[in-house]
């Protein structure tokens, strides 16, 4: 399957768990030198391939004004790794908890043998403290909550991407309803 088609598939994904809302969140792949990534603005539940543009990996934002607004976050951390997939959604319940908690440690069993833990850090308004705390986690760790804000994967394979976003948001309502359960909220 092309990529493009591949990250229209995730899209979907994305959008119908509710990992992401109408017009949030975007998705990348690293090809060679270029990156596949989805336009600003864009529904990810319903790309279409004119969503989605390549553009050269060494390109600044001001030369595609057009694509996602996370660009720069994007580009630093294929340029300071060798993964070749990012994905960043806005999962309800993993920003709820990510207000509270410097990680989210998973209490279920799938989150324990999937993401197991993932570090939260801050919503810095500095893009490049930003770039840089990101990668600093992105050493041990292969997703990442920003406070408040959202997750960011960066892996090697588009399933796996999904699979620990989707993933961390159900480890974060099992933690949400045992909290209520123990009336611990
Ligand atoms: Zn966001």
């Amino acid at each position: 399957m092309n990529v493009k088609r591949t990250i229209i598939k995730a899209g979907k994904v994305l959008w119908e768990e509710h990992l992401v809302t109408s017009h949030s969140g975007n998705i990348s792949v690293r090809e060679g030198d270029f990156v596949y990534i989805t336009n600003t603005g864009t529904k990810l539940g319903f790309l279409e391939e004119s969503d989605i543009s390549t553009v050269p990996i060494q390109a600044g934002r001001n030369e595609y004004p057009f694509i996602s607004s996370e660009w720069d976050i994007h580009r630093g951390l294929y340029l300071n790794t060798k993964r070749t997939v990012i994905i960043h959604a806005h999962p309800p319940c993993t920003v709820t908890l990510s207000l509270n908690y410097e990680k989210i440690e998973a209490i279920d069993y799938e989150g324990k043998i999937s993401f197991k833990i993932a570090p939260v850090i801050e919503n810095l308004e500095d893009r490049k403290k930003l770039l840089e705390s990101l990668l600093d986690k992105f050493e041990n760790y292969k997703i990442v909550v920003i406070r408040g804000h959202g997750t960011f994967t960066l892996t090697d394979s588009i399933e796996e991407a999904i699979f620990l976003t989707s993933s961390l948001e159900f480890s974060s309502k099992v933690l949400i309803f045992n909290a209520i359960f123990n009336k611990k909220l």
